[in-house]
């Protein structure tokens, strides 16, 4: 009886070999430094912060190299899965741009030539792999029942040995070949574990593409590679899919890199070379002066919904995630403001070492940063997609007035130090429900007047302004020049200079009267430029300001 019967026992059906998936899934045709990583995330539905932030330097790091990025589902864990749990997924990453090259579409689609893609449909592929472990002495199926591990742990326990199957506890190791088979075909229920050859004294010396050399003690466990459903445990998934899929770099949370022992050892038993490792560190939160990791289920700013929902635009996330991808990021943002993630060289050494603290704040002024960057267009079109989800009424606003709404969007943008309103566009409706009639009507008015006060003379100023002054041809100086004669005319300074010099001699100056105009068109003391939001108005539209004014005051 040979290892070879036992392998053909347990799986009668599995005739490729290694070699023949080798040749199916060759060696990738790239150039050379190109970069292959993956995102493998579980079908739960949703992706997180952390997660996405992973994500994102896999195909970062992709892209830069001109390698390819893809999307693995990991479902060997069939009772993490949920329904259209890998919608959830692929709608998250499309939603902040992160592109696949190849990988699962939908529950059901998928691209690229490497594939299968969810580990569900690799079963016969993991088999012939385990099979080809099995024949070569390097995996034995084990039949310890949960009493009998549970034994072995007290034991353990009392001793004070390390917890694991390995050494003298690995009781199965020891079943004669012939033995298994027969247990086998008398139906008696079986895994299969790694047969480890590592010695628990020996160092091992890893070098980490985040973390630099990382030591550890060799493998020395039995880990089971195959569960009891068919289905093999993570740690042989791993093996099996980066090597077939041929993946370079594996780019994943730390709580892995304990894991790395045993995944060196599989790659090193397999024969073949294991990819760079690059773990990399949760992403943290300060509360109350005490910093813990961001978490799916206490932060909701971890969710990617909470982005969706304020109208945080994704490339403000994007930016956002970079900052913490690579520590030199922002600087060279700042250094180059009229450029793009795109343009930017990530770099796997600058990932921070220790983990980012998570800051709303930041990635709300990164936000407004980059709103405040683009065109007026681009500003509105991704307005009108949120409104839309939204805001029903904004959408049928802006859609309604779309120049209009486009001109406001635009008032102090292409400058080099552009208005810096918005940070998210749940922000833009509250900020600028005055510029649309439909909107100031309903809502409450209270005209924050300075000092100017007077029912009368606010009435008068107006008036005198809009018969005898205003005319919206008018360019910005013209037009400030006679905002000036008005002043005149009411006695007030023409130059702010002038009244504080002889501060006797006015009612007051040109910004009171500026600001006449201002609060009374939009009810608020603080807008963007005036000159512009009157011309967006026009005439008619400044006349029934004005008439509501006397309504209202
Ligand atoms: N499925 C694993 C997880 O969700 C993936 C880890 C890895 O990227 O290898 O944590």
């Amino acid at each position: 009886m040979t290892n070879k019967d036992l392998a053909d026992l347990i799986f009668p059906n599995i005739t490729k070999t290694i070699e023949d998936y080798e040749k199916m899934y060759p060696k990738r045709n790239l150039p050379e430094g190109a970069v292959v990583t993956r995102f493998a995330p579980s079908p739960t539905g949703f992706v997180h912060m952390g997660s996405l932030l992973a994500a994102f330097i896999e195909r970062k790091a992709a892209k830069d190299t001109n390698g390819v990025f893809y999307l693995r589902i990991e479902d060997t864990d069939q009772e993490r899965k949920v329904e259209n749990g890998i919608v959830g997924i692929t709608t998250d990453l499309k939603n902040f741009g992160i592109d696949i090259d190849e990988g699962a579409i939908s529950e059901t689609e998928e691209k690229g030539l490497y594939g299968p893609y969810i580990q569900s449909d690799r079963k016969e592929i993991y088999h012939a792999f385990i099979k080809h472990f099995i024949e070569n002495d390097m995996a034995y199926p084990c039949f310890c029942s949960k009493e009998e591990l549970e034994d072995i742990r007290n034991a353990q326990e009392k001793r004070k040995d390390r917890i694991g199957y390995y050494g003298r506890y690995a009781k199965c190791r020891k079943i004669p070949v012939s033995d298994a088979y027969e247990k086998i075909k008398n139906g008696e229920k079986y895994i299969i574990r790694l047969k480890s050859k590592g010695d628990f004294e020996r160092k091992i010396k890893v070098k980490d593409a985040v973390k630099g050399i990382v030591s550890f003690p060799e493998n020395d466990m039995d880990i089971v590679i195959m569960k009891q459903d068919g289905l093999p445990t993570y740690h042989f998934a791993h093996l099996v899919d980066d090597y077939l899929m041929r993946t370079t770099h594996v780019i994943r949370g730390d709580e892995w890199l304990s894991s790395v022992p045993v995944h060196v050892q599989l790659f090193e038993m397999l024969g073949v070379k294991a990819p760079t490792y690059a773990h990399i560190s949760p992403i943290m939160k300060e509360e109350n002066g005490i910093k813990r990791k961001l978490s799916k289920r206490k932060d909701p700013e971890a969710a990617m919904s909470y982005y969706h929902e304020k109208g945080i635009p994704t490339e403000a996330v994007k930016l956002y995630l970079m900052t913490l991808a690579n520590t030199n990021f922002e600087q060279w943002w700042d250094a180059n403001k009229d450029k793009t993630i795109d343009d930017f060289e990530f770099s796997f050494n600058k990932i921070s070492k220790s983990g980012g603290l998570f800051d709303v704040e930041k990635l709300m002024n990164i936000s407004r940063n980059y709103l405040s960057r683009i065109k007026a267009i681009e500003f509105y079109d991704m307005l009108v997609k949120y409104a839309k989800e939204y805001d029903n009424e904004f959408y049928e606003l802006i859609t309604k007035y779309k120049d209009f709404t486009i001109g406001l969007l635009n008032i102090e943008r292409e400058q080099k130090k552009p208005r810096k309103d918005y940070a998210a566009f749940s922000d833009v409706k509250s900020l600028v429900w005055y510029m649309y009639d439909e909107l100031f009507d309903k809502h409450d008015k209270n005209y924050e007047f300075t000092n100017i006060t007077d029912k009368d003379e606010i009435i008068n100023i107006m008036k005198t302004y809009v018969e005898k002054y205003y005319d919206e041809n008018d360019d910005q100086s013209t037009w400030f020049e006679k905002i000036k004669d008005l002043s005149e005319e009411f006695g007030y300074a023409r130059e702010v200079k002038e009244y504080k010099e002889n501060p006797d001699s006015y009612k007051g100056h040109v910004g009171d009267v500026s600001m006449v105009i201002r609060v009374a068109l939009t009810t608020k003391s603080m807008t963007p430029n005036l000159y512009d939001i009157m011309k967006l108005f026009g005439k008619e539209k400044i006349i029934k300001r004005i008439e509501k004014l006397e309504k209202n005051l």
